[in-house]
């Protein structure tokens, strides 16, 4: 089973990737997550990476799609991977088409969650107390929601057209919002 996850910061992505990861065991894959290990292991990749995330910026495509490309190669992925935090743009998005294609095993499901512009603010306002991550400022806050809406939006509207987008309405309880995913797998 070949997955994506889209939408904004704070839908709930990771929360809901490390649920079905565990659930189907195959793994997720989360950019953000691979980039915050190069930064804190201060590797060539997270100092490069570092200031565009402070800011709230993208990472430039080629060398997140250099790292997911190197990703996908491993066994693990075999029998499946779910991505969270790509594609992010349509550069992304295309490259991924591209790989899949060459490697023979298409994505199946783009998971979109939908949450207001509202629930999103305060949730990562919340978040910024409970972890403490660097990007999660006002003003990187603010950058990463229009970052969201230019750059990674338009990707919905990419992924209908190959009818491959199931939307969830990621309002509810954890448990609640799971069980919808699972229904239109
Ligand atoms: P969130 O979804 O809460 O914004 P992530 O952990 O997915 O957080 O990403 C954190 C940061 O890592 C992003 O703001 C961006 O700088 C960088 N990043 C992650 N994935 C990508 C990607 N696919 N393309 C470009 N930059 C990325």
């Amino acid at each position: 089973m070949n997955l994506i996850f889209l939408g904004p910061p704070g839908a709930g992505k990771g929360t809901q990737g490390h649920r079905l990861s565990a659930r189907y065991n195959i793994p997720e894959i989360s950019t953000g997550d691979i980039l915050r290990a190069a930064v804190h292991q201060a590797t060539p990749l997270g100092l490069e990476a570092k200031g565009y995330m402070d800011r709230g910026a993208l990472v430039p495509d080629e060398i997140i799609i250099g790292i997911v490309r190197e990703r996908l190669a491993q066994d693990d992925t075999n029998h499946g991977f779910i991505l969270d935090g790509f594609p992010r743009t349509l550069a992304q998005a295309e490259a991924l088409t591209q790989l899949s294609k060459e490697q023979n095993r298409p994505i199946e499901h783009v998971i979109s969650i939908e949450v207001s512009a509202e629930e999103l603010l305060q949730r990562l306002t919340g978040r910024r107390q409970l972890e403490g991550r660097h990007d999660d400022t006002d003003e990187a806050i603010r950058h990463r929601l229009e970052v969201y809406q230019r750059e990674t939006a338009p990707l919905i509207d990419y992924y209908r057209q190959q009818g491959l987008l199931r939307c969830i309405v990621g309002v509810g309880t954890i448990d609640d919002i799971s069980q919808c995913i699972i229904a239109v797998l």
